[in-house]
């Protein structure tokens, strides 16, 4: 009775252990997105996700939990089982930035998670409602010294990349302004767009239609080179800011202790997907660069990316207020 009991305990035991599964996935996947529907992360997740359903033979069905810098949707992929049926898209923000600055913090950056692929990684931009009047960087700053305290510029959160950006560029050029925080891009596109706040500081890939349309001035976007996508607008490097550069990326994570063979199978299936050429041309219409590198190599870029933004949070003495 007592071994008959054991038995069954541990065939129990064997079935539940994510590495016993016959063939992965038997049933849908969830990808936790934790943004907003209609921002950058939203919009690279649900593309990859559509693709890698169709390699992986299963729906992964997008859900997006936001607040907080993306970091409530990614604190609950690190409380979910690590079966690889809960996913989540880490950002530079959950990852990168908002480890430093959020003292509450639920999960740690690289021991809750097993990083999955990296999937894509973008610039930033700076932009302005076409009734600012600066029509360049040079413009900006100097109405921004001149000026301190009294222009606000739109963010997709307190925390992360693109406050943090900001309030970087705003030391380099000794320049104050009110950070206004929302919970992701397309809300404080919204509001920028409609003359709520004046100035934005955005992933491109959220920014661009609005640029592209006149409804947004763009002044200078992040990276060594231009975008292809706006091959018009100069970098923050070529106009004398060389130092300073912000790159947003979205990855697949999924919790700790997610089976290696189950980790394998979604890492080649999400990055077989960002590079499929239909999906890896529409990532690069939106001026994103479609990556999906391997999990060790994801993994590193994790680590670096705390480190970095550690280092230049901890240099200009940056806190949240
Ligand atoms: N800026 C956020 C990040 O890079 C993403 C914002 C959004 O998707 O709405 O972490």
């Amino acid at each position: 009775m007592l071994l008959q009991k054991t038995c069954a305990g541990l065939a129990l035991a064997a079935a539940l252990l994510p590495g016993a599964q016959a063939a992965f996935p038997e049933r849908p996947i969830t990808l936790i997105v934790p943004f907003p529907a209609g921002g950058p992360t939203d919009i690279v997740g649900r593309l990859a996700a559509a693709r890698a359903g169709e390699i992986l033979g299963q729906q992964v069905v997008v859900e997006n939990r936001t607040g907080a810098s993306g970091t409530i949707g990614i604190a609950a992929t690190a409380r979910a089982r690590p079966d690889g049926y809960t996913l989540g898209l880490a950002t530079v923000s959950t990852h990168g930035t908002a480890p430093h600055l959020f003292s509450n913090l639920s999960y740690d950056p690289v021991k809750d998670f097993t990083p999955v692929t990296n999937l894509v990684t973008s610039p930033n931009i700076l932009a302005v409602n076409p009734q600012f009047p600066a029509r360049t960087l040079a413009e900006f700053v100097s109405r921004v010294r001149a000026n301190p305290g009294k222009d606000g510029y739109a963010n997709a959160g307190a925390g992360g990349v693109n406050d943090l950006g900001m309030i970087w560029f705003l030391q380099i050029i000794g320049g104050k302004m009110n950070s206004i925080s929302y919970r992701g891009s397309a809300p404080a596109l919204t509001d920028t767009v409609g003359g709520v706040v004046p100035v934005i500081f955005d992933n491109f890939p959220s920014s661009l239609p609005y640029v592209k349309s006149g409804r947004l001035r763009a002044l200078a976007i992040t990276g060594a080179v231009r975008n292809p996508r706006l091959p018009e607008l100069p970098t923050f490097a070529e106009q004398g800011y060389k130092d300073y550069d912000v790159t947003a990326w979205y990855g697949v994570v999924a919790p700790a202790g997610l089976a290696e063979d189950v980790r394998d199978k979604l890492a080649g299936a999400f990055a077989q997907a960002v590079r499929d050429p239909a999906t890896a041309a529409k990532m690069e219409e939106s001026g994103a660069f479609p990556l999906g590198n391997t999990p060790a190599e994801f993994a590193a870029q994790i680590r670096a990316e705390r480190d970095r933004w550690k280092g230049v949070i901890e240099k200009a003495q940056i806190t949240l207020q």
